[in-house]
């Protein structure tokens, strides 16, 4: 259990999403804690570090080729509460993604902290590992939002 919520139900991106969203919240619990993620995962493990576990991102950003996601293995919430090894480690699990599936190139992102500032949906420190599908049909480029989106 956590004692505040963790999930932010104005980022999410799909309704399925917003659904498990709102069971997360309900149950109070942190769904990328290593107990409860290991529980409800649905997508295969790809690499498992000592401080990172890599996965495919269940809800994949429209016109991405590969979405991966790097979790961060303890609870935390802000930049300032990982251990700087960890990055070290985040670079490996992104060259051997990178090599696994062959990616010409792309980008990776993780927000931190306040959801208001990092417009995340899970607060749980995760990155997001990136190649946009440039020859899909319907392609547009890739953006990542950082930041809320103002309440109308
Ligand atoms: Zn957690």
């Amino acid at each position: 259990m956590v004692d505040k919520p963790v999930v932010d139900l104005d980022n999410y991106r799909e309704p399925e999403q917003l659904e498990v969203m709102q069971q997360i919240q309900k149950d109070g619990v942190c769904p990328f804690c290593m107990d409860e993620f290991t529980k409800h995962q649905t997508e295969e493990t790809l690499f498992d570090g000592k401080y990172w576990l890599l996965t495919y991102n269940r809800w994949p950003y429209k016109n991405t080729k590969v979405h991966l996601l790097a979790i961060y293995k303890e609870h935390a919430e802000h930049i300032l509460e990982v251990e700087p090894a960890a990055g070290a480690e985040l670079i490996e699990v992104f060259q051997w993604a990178s090599t696994h599936f062959t990616v010409p190139g792309g980008g990776f992102v993780m927000r931190f902290g306040d959801t208001n500032y990092s417009a995340g949906s899970v607060q749980h420190l995760h990155a997001q590992f990136i190649q946009p599908d440039i020859d899909a049909a319907t392609y547009e480029p890739v953006r990542v939002k950082l930041g809320k989106s103002r309440k109308e």
